[in-house]
């Protein structure tokens, strides 16, 4: 699993747009996150590549460093009534983590198919790798 079999950034950009990994044509998702079976262009099985909380863990990632971190250096923040800056934060937080899940989420699947992860892969563990 040490190797990549395609190339990782042409494969993680296709998904980051919504596009299968292997042929940039086909759309990867039919619904907001549900990942289409195959590729209606080039017949991949985008279904066998794995991302289950990956993607989410690293919105929150993301947004939590590049978002919410940043705007606590904002006295206003702190010194208005929450009845204001709740919903004003809240609302475009909210916004902003879900136009950004399907996007990682598809740059996710992107990085299984460059690097050859698939869902039948799942019995191998990290722990098991150091014996
Ligand atoms: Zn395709």
């Amino acid at each position: 699993m040490s190797e990549i079999a395609h190339p990782l950034l042409p494969s993680m950009s296709r998904g980051l747009k919504g596009r299968c990994p292997k042929c940039g044509q086909g759309k990867l998702f039919w619904k907001y996150l549900k990942v289409n079976g195959h590729c209606e262009a080039c017949d991949l099985d985008l279904a066998r590549y794995p991302a289950d909380d990956g993607p989410a863990y690293l919105t929150i990632l993301l947004v939590g460093h590049l978002v919410v971190a940043p705007l606590l250096f904002f006295p206003i923040v702190w010194e208005s009534s929450p009845v204001y800056t709740l919903p004003l934060i809240l609302i475009p937080l909210a916004a902003i983590t879900l136009a950004l899940l399907p996007r990682v989420k598809g740059a996710w699947i992107g990085m299984m198919y460059a690097l050859a992860v698939k869902d039948t892969d799942a019995h191998l563990h990290t722990a098991d790798a150091v014996e």
